[in-house]
């Protein structure tokens, strides 16, 4: 059913069905990957998400790609890290499993997810990654799609390939 690829660089360059960004609740913009997805879409997407009225942590939006060779962009909110014991892996998870439901819910076929949580919002980027690889693989045996792990530096790389190599076979 479809198939996983680490790939390097930078998520706004891609030319897939939709691109996910890691947002915040405001989903006004920020730094980090939402900084970059703003700039590369153009003034569009700010006044499509203006529309919205936000998204809380753990759930998922979908807008158009405007100026982006994405058709879509689905925002997403990531969990703060607090520690762990604050149902940060919980939203995590739930961050990817909403994404990969719009995404089909539109006809999506292949996305791109960047490390959500592991900028600013300070996730351990093993556990992170660990989430990221199991609810996909998980979620991704229902439909056909074609799955993006965007690894915007080398850590991120290493991290995912670890994580991926562990699972050789079953993906
Ligand atoms: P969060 O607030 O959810 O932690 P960040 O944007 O700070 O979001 O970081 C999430 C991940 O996105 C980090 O691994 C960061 O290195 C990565 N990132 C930043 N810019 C880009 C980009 N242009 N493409 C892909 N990934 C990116």
């Amino acid at each position: 059913m479809g198939s996983t690829l680490i790939t390097p660089g930078d998520i706004t360059t891609l030319a897939v069905d939709a691109i996910v960004n890691a947002a915040n609740e405001s989903l006004l913009g920020g730094g980090g990957v939402d900084g970059a997805i703003h700039r590369a879409a153009g003034p569009g997407l700010l006044a499509e998400c203006r529309t919205l009225g936000g998204c809380p942590t753990g759930q998922a939006r979908i807008t158009g790609g405007y100026d982006l060779p994405a058709r879509h962009v689905i925002h997403t909110v990531g969990p703060v890290w607090r520690g762990g014991a604050h149902g940060e892996a919980g939203l995590l998870a739930s961050c990817y499993r909403e994404s990969l439901r719009l995404a089909a819910a539109h006809g999506i076929t292949s996305i791109a997810f960047p490390a959500i949580s592991c900028g600013a919002y300070g996730y351990p980027l093993t556990e992170a990654v660990d989430i990221a690889v199991t609810t996909v693989c998980a979620e991704r045996s229902k439909v056909t799609l074609f799955v993006h792990f965007v690894a915007f530096d080398a850590d991120t790389l290493g991290a995912y390939q670890r994580r991926l190599a562990a699972d050789a076979g079953k993906m």
